[in-house]
């Protein structure tokens, strides 16, 4: 099933989609719901699948990667967040900011965590998941570099671009995920290269910070990294989907 969230002249509804278009879902998202039988015909936009509460991230979690940005594969995974300000929906625009001066693309698989959880094993991790969905964890390289930790070259307002649905019915162990830049494959790969599975990543994570309801993980990005420019769209594709899609535009202040 594959489940979007809209901005409505009514409020926000989530909504499954379907070929025919979207169908309202009446309820609880993470709880009990219902969905209209026929598709909405009114207005409305966008958003992105979740507002989280935070967005987790794994990084240097493919060997082919760690080794293009020469960064230490360590025995343990290691985390960092992005603020739940960098989020955006798909077709939304990417700002390049005035202070950057590399701004690079990821595409990668994200988790959407449907129930609060603490100190999951990684058996349970993946019976608190609600859906998959894509994202691109756009970064600031030179700051990135440059300041030791990654909280500014990752945190920057529209850095964490979220596809525009969720897909309940995908296999996190071997999902491919393709980045096209300008329409260009320029990333390949499969969560099956994962250094760290996805089960590993939610039962780790969760043994550090309670995950809630709409939090998102990202799992890390395949090798095939570069730089982004204003005028340039990425997407992002999980098996042979489109997820996502963005345009770069510079900030203007
Ligand atoms: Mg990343």
């Amino acid at each position: 099933m594959k489940i979007a969230r809209l901005a409505l002249p009514e409020g926000v509804f989530y909504a499954s989609v379907k070929q025919d278009g979207y169908h309202l879902i009446l309820g609880d998202i993470f709880g009990e719901w219902g969905e209209l039988s026929e598709p909405y015909e009114g207005e409305y936009r966008l958003l992105a699948p979740v507002a989280p509460s935070k967005v987790v991230c794994l990084g240097a979690n493919y060997k082919k990667h760690a080794e293009e940005l020469h960064l230490a594969v360590l025995p343990e995974p290691t985390v960092f967040l992005k603020p739940s300000t960098s989020v955006i929906a798909s077709g939304e625009d990417i700002l390049y900011p005035a202070q950057a001066t590399k701004v690079d693309y990821e595409a990668e698989l994200a988790v959407v965590i449907g129930k609060t959880a603490k100190h999951l094993s990684e058996q349970d991790a993946l019976s608190v998941v609600l859906g998959y969905t894509a994202a691109n964890d756009v970064t600031e390289r030179d700051m990135q570099k440059r300041d030791g930790q990654w909280t500014r070259a990752k945190g920057f307002d529209t850095f964490c671009p979220l596809g525009a649905f969720l897909e309940t019915d995908l296999n996190p162990e071997k999902a491919e995920i393709v980045g096209k830049k300008n329409g260009v494959v320029v990333q390949k790969g499969n969560t099956r290269d994962l250094i760290n599975s996805v089960k590993r990543s939610v039962a780790f994570i969760s043994d550090i910070m309670t995950l809630e309801q709409g939090d998102v993980i990202l799992t890390g990005t395949p090798e095939g990294i570069g730089p982004l420019l204003p005028g340039d769209t990425f997407e992002v594709e999980i098996n042979g989907v489109t997820f996502l899609k963005n345009t770069v535009k510079r900030e203007e202040k």
